[in-house]
C-alpha cells in the first residue's frame, strides 16, 4: 500500500472560480475583460490535466515553462498561450511558433532574437512594461521604442499579434501604489494598438481597479484565486465566493496517550500539560506541508477541527487528539481543502501565503483529479 496521503483536485471547482473572475470582470470593466487563467508552477500544484480540464472556459492559458506550454496543447488546448517570462534561447522560437505559443518580451536581448529569427513566423508578442515593480519588463523612457521594435518586426512578417503588459506588486495590500503603477502604464502605452494585460488575482478582485485599465481589449491574469485560495492576507476564499480546488488529506498512522510533561517531536517544541492524546499523521515537509506551521494551526481529524502540536517532521506531524476522542489509527485527517482549514489559514499560521503551500506539494504526493 502507498502512504495514504492524497491530494485531491476539484476540477468543478476550478471551473466555478474562473466563472466567479468573469463575472467579476463582467460587473467590472467597461468593455468585456477576457481571462490568461494563470498555470504557472504546474497550475498551481495542481496539475496540467487538471488545469486544461477545469479552465476549458478560459480564453488562454498563462505559465512559463515552454515544456508545460507543450504539454497543454497535447492535452488538446487550442486557444492561445502565453510564456509569462518570456522565452530563453533563439531556438526556443521555433517551438513557441509551430505550436503557436504567445510569448512575454520584457528586454532588447529577446527583441534582439526575433529580429534575428531566420523564417517567417507568426509569434504573439506581448511588450512588458515596468511601471514600478522592477522584475521585468522595460523601462517606462523606453517602452515605446521598444514597442515600435515589436511593430516592425510584426511588419517583418515575425510577429503576430504585439500587445502591452504590466504587472502590480502591490495589488494585495496598497491600491495607491497599484494605482500609481497604472498610471504609468496608462501614460506611456497611451495610443499604442494591440491587447492590454495587466491585471493579477488582487487587482482583478479589487473593486473598480479593472475598470480603469485603458484599451478596449483586456485580458485579466488571475492565478492563486482560479484555485480557492485568497489573494489577500487575512481575507479567506470564502467571503470571495471561491472554492477550494485541492484538498491536502491523509490518516493517523499512530496514536499515543501521553501524560502531562511529555515532549513530542524534534526539538520537543510541545510539551503536554495534561494528559492527552496525540495522533501522528503521515504528512511532512517533504510532502509540501510548511515545515514552519507554529502549535496550533488548524487540522481537521474525523471532521473535527483540531490543532497541529511540536514541529512538523519530513514525513510526519502531530496533532492533538482531545477534541476528537474516537480518533484512532486510519482516521481520515484534512490538511487543506475541503471539509478542512483554507489552505489560507495554513498558510498564515506559517508565515506565508497559500501560493507557497500549493505549487510547493511535492512530486510525491498522488493527485487525484475529481
Ligand atoms: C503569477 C503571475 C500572475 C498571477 O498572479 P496571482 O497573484 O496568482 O493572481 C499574473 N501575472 C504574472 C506576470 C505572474 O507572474
Amino acid at each position: 500500500m502507498p502512504r495514504p496521503i492524497l491530494a485531491t483536485i476539484d476540477v468543478g471547482a476550478l471551473a466555478h472560480n474562473l466563472n466567479r473572475v468573469a463575472r467579476r470582470l463582467a460587473d467590472d470593466a467597461p468593455a468585456p475583460a477576457r481571462i490568461w487563467a494563470v498555470i504557472k508552477a504546474n497550475a498551481y500544484g495542481h496539475g496540467l490535466e487538471a488545469a486544461v480540464r477545469g479552465f476549458a472556459a478560459a480564453d488562454g492559458l498563462a505559465l512559463l515553462d515552454l515544456d508545460e506550454a507543450v504539454q497543454c496543447r497535447e492535452l488538446g488546448w487550442q486557444r492561445p498561450i502565453l510564456l509569462l517570462e518570456g522565452f530563453f534561447k533563439p531556438r526556443d522560437l521555433d517551438v513557441l511558433d509551430h505550436y503557436r505559443i504567445g510569448t512575454v518580451v520584457h528586454c532588447h536581448a529577446q527583441m534582439d532574437m526575433l529580429a534575428a529569427y531566420p523564417r517567417p513566423a507568426a509569434i504573439d508578442a506581448h511588450v512588458m512594461l515596468n511601471s514600478g515593480m522592477h522584475r521585468l519588463g522595460f523601462q517606462p523612457g523606453e517602452y515605446r521604442g521598444a514597442f515600435d521594435r515589436a511593430r516592425a518586426l510584426q511588419s517583418a512578417g515575425v510577429l503576430g499579434l504585439v500587445g502591452k503588459m504590466t504587472h502590480f506588486a502591490r495589488a494585495d495590500d496598497d491600491l495607491a501604489v497599484t494605482r500609481a503603477q497604472l498610471e504609468c502604464f496608462s501614460r506611456v502605452a497611451a495610443g499604442l494598438p494591440g491587447p492590454v494585460s495587466v491585471c493579477n488575482s488582487a487587482a482583478v478582485l479589487a473593486p473598480g481597479l479593472a475598470a480603469r485599465v485603458p484599451g478596449e481589449d483586456q485580458w485579466a491574469r488571475p492565478g492563486i484565486c482560479l484555485y480557492g485560495a485568497s489573494p489577500y492576507v487575512g481575507r479567506d476564499a470564502d467571503s470571495l465566493g471561491l472554492l477550494p480546488a485541492m484538498t491536502l488529506g491523509s490518516e493517523l498512522i499512530s496514536v499515543h496517550v501521553l501524560p502531562a510533561g511529555e515532549a513530542i517531536g524534534y526539538g520537543h517544541a510541545f510539551r503536554t500539560d495534561h494528559d492527552m492524546r496525540v495522533g501522528i499523521v503521515a504528512c511532512g515537509y517533504a510532502d509540501g506541508y510548511p515545515r514552519h506551521a507554529i502549535t496550533g494551526t488548524p487540522v481537521t481529524v474525523s471532521g473535527v477541527r483540531t490543532r497541529l502540536v511540536g514541529r512538523v517532521s519530513m514525513d510526519m506531524l502531530s496533532v492533538d487528539l482531545d477534541p476528537v476522542p474516537a480518533a484512532d489509527i486510519g482516521s481520515p485527517v484534512i490538511l487543506w481543502g475541503d471539509g478542512g482549514p483554507s489552505v489560507d489559514e495554513v498558510a498564515w499560521s506559517s508565515s506565508t501565503i497559500a501560493n507557497d503551500l500549493l505549487a510547493g506539494l511535492t512530486h510525491r504526493v498522488p493527485r487525484r483529479i475529481r
